[in-house]
């Protein structure tokens, strides 16, 4: 690749159901020039995440559509390699909702600065970022989870899940996975501490399998993925249950809405609490969130794993992985070295 090319992938149509590599289309430009008050920052690491599926369509979400056409926009982070804003300094590394392209221009309104002393860059798009501060805001103001509590996280081995469940451990729970791969499920056993995990795929009766390692019930559901797995969830609440809807990645792809079990009954009959948010909505706790999750993990208490794909190139692939479970761990995309 030339020197002066930045390339950039845009929406080149929207997709139905599972998105395609049609759907987008990667041009090349040259390296913008900038401006006073901006700065130019080389892409290290993009950003895959599963809301973008939501904003490759046009319907009404929380997040504006992208337009066809148009750059993504993404969790990046980068280095500053030249500035006209006194604010940054080249070499100075940034993380922020950028395009999903080599080098962005900025006028400092959309970056933060990351420390690197703190821990690798990378994590200002994991543990120490966006999916972090979504895992403890749900299971902190919505799940409240108590010691002794039993507390279930579906997706567990993403990037939000695998926070969710050793925050919950740092609580005093026992903590279930669910996920979709047996190594997935190991990962969370044996290296972050869950007292069980289980693989949806393979069990033969999961609303069993979750009940012979939840014998008290379930507490706290956090739920990443919804459908079939939170059907089986759902039947296992226990009396003032709260269920912390994150995501539904089993839905994002559907071209028709699924039918499913209706559980305004048992929500009735258990006295339990279930509700959907977005992680800005408690953007007033970010400080409080960043600055315990930086401490989890400065102290060991919390870790966290990548899966990285090498190569803007390889973006669009790394992205459609989320929707096969490719990835243990956050799924991140490098571009260049540090
Ligand atoms: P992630 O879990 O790192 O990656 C996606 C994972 O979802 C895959 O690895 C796969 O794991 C699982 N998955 C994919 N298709 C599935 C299906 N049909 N049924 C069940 N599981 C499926 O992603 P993340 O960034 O941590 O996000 C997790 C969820 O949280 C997503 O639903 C996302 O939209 C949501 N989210 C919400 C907020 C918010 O503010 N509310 C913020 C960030 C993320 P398996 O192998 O286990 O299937």
């Amino acid at each position: 690749m030339g020197e002066n090319v930045n390339r950039k992938i845009l929406l080149a149509s929207r997709p139905v159901g599972m998105p395609t590599e049609s759907n987008f289309k990667m041009i090349e430009e040259k390296v913008p020039e900038i401006k006073e008050g901006e700065v130019l920052i080389r892409t290290l690491f993009l950003s895959v995440d599963p809301y973008m599926r939501g904003r490759m369509s046009a319907a009404k979400s929380y997040a504006k559509p992208y337009e066809v056409g148009e750059p993504f926009l993404g969790g990046m982070v980068g280095k500053i390699v030249e500035t006209r804003n006194s604010r940054f300094q080249v070499g100075q590394f940034v993380e922020g909702r950028l395009e999903w392209a080599e080098y962005n221009v900025s006028d400092g309104s959309t970056i933060r600065k990351i420390n690197p002393e703190l821990a690798p860059v990378s994590t200002a798009l994991h543990v120490l970022g966006m999916p972090g501060l979504t895992a403890y805001m749900g299971l902190t103001y919505i799940g409240e989870p108590k010691e002794g509590e039993t507390v279930v996280v579906s997706g567990a081995s993403g990037a939000v899940g695998m926070i969710v469940g050793q925050i919950a451990k740092l609580k005093g729970c026992r903590v279930v996975g669910i996920a979709g791969q047996d190594e997935k499920c190991t990962y969370l056993t044996e290296e972050l501490g869950f007292d069980a995990a289980i693989n949806y795929k393979t069990a033969e009766n999961l609303r069993k399998a979750i009940k012979e390692v939840c014998p008290d019930g379930i507490d706290v559901y956090f739920d990443n993925v919804g459908g079939a797995v939170s059907d089986a969830v759902m039947t296992l609440i226990n009396f003032q249950s709260r269920t912390i809807i994150c995501g539904q990645i089993s839905q994002y792809n559907l071209e028709m809405p699924e039918m499913g079990p209706r559980v305004a009954g048992q929500l009735l009959t258990t006295r339990s609490l279930m509700k959907g948010f977005i992680v800005s909505d408690y953007a007033q706790h970010n400080k409080e969130a960043f600055t315990q999750l930086s401490q989890w993990v400065k102290e060991g208490k919390i870790q966290s794993r990548e899966n990285i794909v090498f190569g803007f190139e390889n973006t669009v692939e790394a992205f459609l992985g989320l929707f096969r479970g490719d990835n243990i761990g956050k799924q991140l995309v490098k571009i260049a070295e540090e």
